[in-house]
């Protein structure tokens, strides 16, 4: 069984702790892998890593910067099948969405090294005859990164690829479910030529790890993506600082449908933005409004193509829908299923706990829809993070595009229909920081990935996310 290290300045090494744990694989609840415990200790060796190894990797020529990173697109393209096959064995995806997912973190590295060189200044004209000025771009500094389990390799790159590209070191700490997909990654890294101390990673205690990150002043910018809860606690410490923040937080996605809608894309679009990583995805659809004409329609070519998906572990190379996470995520489902069916729900299909073969010890929950759903059950408004769509009616589009504002998210939203009309001003009305009109798989590397409310602040992917890494410094010459 593979035993992990943290790569802290340049070097393979064990937490100072001397303590490991168990990864599980939610497919088949065996332990895959034991990871290193770090905390603070272990912490502040790599944020004085970071620190020193900032200057010189910021001086570097952004060309040469981007080399490295071209380098280490190459290699994962080269490792692909690996680095996939690491993200379904700890975090349970069917293993054709993780090449999807290697596919897209390589491109944040290609996308952001090709980018690297284009990070523009300006000249200004100046208000006096002899005088002078210039804005120009310099990296924020080192950067501390937190990521979920959800996109364990994506996540990586989303992050690591702009603040290389920009000139930051960065101390990384991935979600503790997942961290094989991270070392994969920094041997990567390690094998492109990045110099020590520039990338190090720091797996184990997410309090004494996160708190160390942010009371340190060397860390100038706290690049976060995980749940609303710990993203506000981390904003309110990092405000002590007046640290640079960017969160990618929780979603709660509207997919509406409307009467004019291609019906079979609209099915498509519904299963591939619910179903996909089993729900686990923070742009997921989490409400389904069908216009009320076309619902008994929808609902049935929705149920039959649920009810056709291949459930099991996700290294089986057919399977549709793995496990969730753990058994809090099943229970967290459970709860909001039963919920939802005690105040009215019917269940359409599923409604139940689900065992594939060799899944006895998994944590597998069976894809879910649910009609007769209102506002007052909780999966209307909280995020379920699991494979259960909750489909509600409605009839004018005032009504549905209120409904679909009211909550306190503001990530990602979805809409079906052929009428370029409606489609303008729907997408114009919708307070969210993604829409997909007839997309429901929006995300690229080079668009504007992030939400409005407390969905979070910044943006990643596209010169946003790279702008979320660089200062702007203003320069007045007299000459
Ligand atoms: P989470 O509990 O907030 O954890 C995310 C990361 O934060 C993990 O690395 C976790 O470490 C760490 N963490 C937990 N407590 C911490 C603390 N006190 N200080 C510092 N770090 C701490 O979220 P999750 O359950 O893993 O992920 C699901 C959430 O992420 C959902 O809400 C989803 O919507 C959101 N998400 C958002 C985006 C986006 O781009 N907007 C993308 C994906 C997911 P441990 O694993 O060690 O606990």
């Amino acid at each position: 069984m593979e035993k992990y290290q943290l790569f802290i300045n340049g070097e393979w090494q064990d937490a100072v702790s001397g303590d490991f744990y168990d990864v599980i694989n939610p497919a088949t609840g065996e332990t895959v892998s034991i990871a290193p415990y770090g905390d603070e200790r272990d912490a502040k060796k790599a944020i004085d890593a970071s620190h020193a190894a900032f200057r010189q990797w910021a001086e570097l020529p952004a060309s040469e910067r981007a080399s490295i990173m071209m380098r280490m697109y190459e290699l994962m393209l080269e490792q692909k099948e690996e680095l996939a096959r690491m993200i379904s064995l700890e975090m349970g995806k069917p293993i054709r969405e993780s090449r999807g997912e290697v596919k897209i973190a390589a491109d944040y590295v290609l996308w952001n090294a090709e980018e690297a060189k284009r990070v523009y200044g300006k000249t200004i004209p100046g208000s006096a005859k002899n005088k002078r000025l210039q804005a120009i771009r310099q990296p924020v500094g080192p950067v501390g990164a937190i990521t979920p389990w959800n996109f364990p390799l994506s996540m990586v790159t989303r992050k690591i690829a702009p603040a290389l590209a920009a000139g930051c070191t960065i101390v990384f700490k991935p979600a503790s479910q997942t961290p094989g997909s991270a070392v994969q990654f920094f041997k990567i890294a390690e094998a492109a030529g990045v110099p020590k101390g520039v990338v190090n990673l720091v797996i184990g205690s997410s309090s004494k790890i996160g708190n160390t990150l942010l009371t340190d002043k060397r860390i100038r910018k706290i690049t976060f993506t995980g749940s609303t809860e710990i993203g506000k606690q981390l904003m309110k410490q990092a405000a002590d600082q007046v640290k640079r923040v960017s969160m990618e937080l929780g979603g709660h996605a509207p997919l509406i449908v409307f009467e004019d809608a291609d019906l079979e894309k609209a099915v498509e679009g519904a299963i591939a933005s619910k179903f996909r990583n089993s729900g686990q995805t923070c742009i997921c659809a989490n409400r389904v409004y069908v216009h009320e004409s076309i619902q008994e329609e929808f609902t049935r070519l929705f149920t039959q193509k649920v009810e056709a998906m291949k459930i099991g572990n996700g290294l089986e190379e057919d399977v549709e829908l793995g496990p969730v996470i753990d058994q809090a995520a099943v229970d967290k489902v459970k709860s909001h299923v039963e919920d939802a069916v005690k105040k009215g729900a019917l269940v359409a299909t599923g409604g139940r706990e689900y065992t594939p073969d060799g899944g006895e010890k998994g944590f597998f929950y069976a894809p879910t829809i649910l009609t007769g759903v209102n506002e007052e059950m909780l999966i209307s408004y909280e995020e379920t993070f699991g494979p259960v769509a909750p489909v509600f009616t409605f009839r004018t589009d005032e009504e549905v595009i209120e409904k679909a504002n009211n909550t306190i998210y503001g990530l990602a939203a979805y809409f079906f229909t052929k009428d370029l009309s409606r489609a303008t001003r729907v997408a114009e009305a919708l307070e969210y920081g993604i829409v997909g009109v007839n997309d429901a798989v929006p995300t690229t590397v080079q668009g504007p990935f992030g939400g409005m409310k407390e969905s979070g602040m910044g943006r990643e992917g596209g010169p946003d996310g790279l702008d979320d890494f660089l200062e702007t410094k203003f320069i007045s010459t007299v000459i």
